[in-house]
């Protein structure tokens, strides 16, 4: 095993396939000797420590008048962590919270904080929340950083909770800030007011979303830049917009509506892989079930799940403890530390990684963001399911159980906003991409989407894909030139009690013979050469039993497909996503799934055999080897994570290799690579 201790230039810990912990810090940790604590993290397998600096509570004596220092602090806690750090080989990465500050910032310049319409403070526990376009964000922070890092040698720099916040920890809503410099700002930039409620019933609304973006994502570069004049070896981690490293978060809040959700770590990964390819990226693993009980750790079985998730889409190890490594609840540290240490043997094997994927779930931030507002109602299955919703989820859990290999691709880089691939790049990797009620798209995105399909692209969307614009106003036609049906369209709202007609021929459900139909259904042109499959059968009457026969059918198709030069668009005239996400009727997974496949190659991997796994492939260009994960879900039910149950006698095919063996990285084996079947296959 590599020990970490041979790392001698801490500096570039962020370019490897670093293991982190996050130790989010109280006032009395730092009295806890800073040497061991090193030594646990090092022991731990780490080769990273994320440690306080400041903002709210300095972890140094700071001389800055309007930072506390933590009154806690005896001598220098940072100065005595960065030394043990580097003597144990780890990197130290500095935390600042410059989203706060104690009264002593707050009764020197109120006007720097958040203020609601009433004039109050967003105060909590002592500590005041900073407006983005306050100065405390936008000049003291810069004089915390000159000083702290001027003084202290840290390998990165982490800032936490960069934004806007309307809730306090307590989640009590607090509306929107109308200080003054907001108040400009906006002004300037939008020529109107601000809006006084949060959402599109105010015509200010929609830029205000931009506005909050807008302003974040500048705050993010210029801290960037200061920090690469004053300290061009540190890495500063991010999220959207500059960064050199993505790190994200994982957890979960107790009064979060079931259905449990237990891809969260693989949502995050396939969007940093998305937004960035080429930068490391982690999501850190919350160690407490929730704010309010910082201190009951989960399970060993979820974070390794989590983890298993991460490593299988790109992300590498980050755990996130409240204090120190000395937890009141210990149980899930021994699981985590074997998973490090397993990493810190193979870790060669996580370098330069890029996906192997063949198919794209189409991520709207747009969408997200703005979809709602043509929805007049708030109807779970008419109108919450937006963007990346429940109706996105249903597409991922689809792909995910019949193990298909698959990506996300981001609104955002199709436009060229991100830092991997744009436009048409953003999508040249992939056979098909699946776009699941993106209702809104801008006229750039629909060209390049246009483009893609000419090129040999299949696209399946659902509903009114496309039917907005980029700010979720409803356009006259669709966005698409490559849609198979032409306007108008008509919507049936309600399909309580309908089903699609479905035969042998046209669909692999060979004992069905409907299929369940709800939420809204939609009907249009066919143009020339649309090809259909599928027939409504219209909402019929569900009571009493002598009753129950359809005396209504119609012809309209529940799927269509046309070629669009030398490729295909399949539009879903209702949304089977939002429907498997809520009954996951398997029926319906069959239909989304298979609407795809037929029309492209062979996945990459294939795996056969019982059992709750995830699928992924991944290549590392150098060698020129692929690496494949199989992530057990066995031990998930809801939301108890317990170990997984082993799994026995699947069979693994693998598409296009190279080589005679196959070596697995848990148990160390090396297996023959059997000859290609049929399918190509080894
Ligand atoms: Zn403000």
């Amino acid at each position: 095993m590599r020990d970490a201790t041979t790392r001698t230039d801490t500096k570039s810990w962020w370019k490897e396939p670093f293991r982190l912990v996050q130790t989010n810090l109280r006032q009395p940790d730092a009295l806890y000797d800073q040497r061991a604590l090193a030594r646990e993290t090092r022991e731990f397998g780490a080769t990273a420590l994320l440690y306080n600096i400041g903002g709210i509570f300095a972890f140094y004596p700071t001389e800055l008048e309007l930072q506390a220092v933590n009154p806690m602090m005896k001598g220098d806690a940072l100065g005595d962590a960065v030394e043990a750090a580097h003597a144990e080989g780890l990197a130290l990465v500095g935390r600042f919270d410059m989203s706060k500050a104690t009264r002593l910032a707050y009764d020197a310049h109120p006007e720097w904080f958040v203020h609601n319409a009433a004039g109050e403070a967003l105060e909590y526990n002592g500590t005041y929340q900073a407006c983005v376009n306050g100065d405390w964000y936008q000049d003291y922070a810069f004089r915390i950083m000159d000083e702290a890092l001027g003084r202290y040698d840290v390998d990165g720099v982490f800032f936490n909770m960069f934004g806007y916040t309307n809730f306090d920890y307590s989640g009590r809503y607090f509306g929107i800030c109308t200080c003054d410099r907001c108040r400009d700002r906006f002004k300037q930039m939008y020529g109107h007011a601000l809006p006084e409620v949060e959402n599109f019933t105010d015509p200010a609304y929609a830029d205000y979303l931009e506005f909050q973006d807008r302003t974040a994502l500048e705050l993010r570069a210029k801290v960037y830049d200061h920090l690469h004049k004053i300290a061009p070896k540190v890495a500063m981690t991010g999220h959207r917009g500059k960064s050199d490293l993505i790190r994200m978060e994982v957890q979960r809040a107790v009064h979060r509506p079931q259905p449990e959700w237990p891809h969260q770590s693989g949502e995050q990964a396939r969007w940093a892989r998305a937004y960035a390819p080429h930068k490391n990226a982690s999501s850190t693993s919350a160690n407490f079930v929730d704010f309010a009980w910082r201190f009951h750790a989960e399970t060993a079985a979820y974070h390794t799940l989590r983890m298993a998730q991460q490593l299988a889409n790109g992300m590498t190890l980050d755990l996130y403890l409240l204090g120190v490594m000395d937890q009141d609840d210990k149980r899930p540290m021994a699981g985590v530390q074997e998973l490090f240490q397993w990493h810190a043997g193979v870790e060669d094997a996580y370098r330069d990684l890029g996906s192997g994927a063949r198919v794209g779930l189409y991520h709207s931030l747009k969408t997200n963001r703005y979809g709602r507002r043509d929805a007049g109602g708030e109807d779970v299955i008419k109108a919450a399911f937006f963007g990346t919703g429940a109706g996105f989820r249903g597409y991922f859990r689809a792909l995910y159980e019949e193990r298909i290999p698959f990506d996300f691709v981001l609104d955002e880089a199709v436009e060229g906003r991100t830092e991997g691939p744009g436009g048409f790049e953003a999508l040249a990797g992939y056979d098909a991409i699946v776009m699941p009620g993106v209702t809104c798209l801008s006229d750039e995105e629909a060209a390049v989407l246009d483009a893609w399909v000419d090129q040999g692209g299949v696209l399946l969307i659902t509903g009114e894909t496309g039917q907005l614009d980029a700010r979720g106003l409803r356009r006259d036609a669709p966005a698409l030139a490559s849609l198979p049906v032409e306007g108008p369209f008509t919507v049936r709202e309600d399909m309580k009690g309908a089903y699609l007609r479905v035969s042998p021929d046209e669909m692999p459900l060979p004992d069905s013979r409907l299929v369940m139909l709800d939420g809204r259904f939609w009907e249009a042109k066919l143009r020339d050469g649309a090809e259909t499959c599928m027939t409504l059968l219209p909402p019929q009457r569900f009571g009493p039993p002598e009753l129950c026969f359809p005396d209504e059918e119609s012809d309209a198709p529940g799927a269509v497909t046309r070629a669009h030069g030398k490729g295909k668009v399949v539009w879903l005239p209702w949304m089977p996503e939002v429907q498997y996400y809520r009954d996951s009727l398997p029926s319906h997974r069959t239909i989304m799934t298979d609407l795809i496949t037929r029309h492209i190659p062979g996945a990459p991997a294939v795996l056969q055999g019982a059992g709750a796994v995830e699928l992924t492939v991944q290549h590392q260009a150098g060698p020129g080897k692929s690496l494949v994960h199989v992530v057990n879900y066995g031990g998930q039910r809801n939301n108890l994570y317990e170990e997984a149950p082993a799994l026995h006698g699947l069979r693994l095919g693998l598409r296009n290799a190279a080589g005679d063996t196959v070596t697995c990285l848990r148990s160390g084996k090396t297996l023959p690579l059997g000859a290609a079947d049929g399918d190509g296959l080894r």
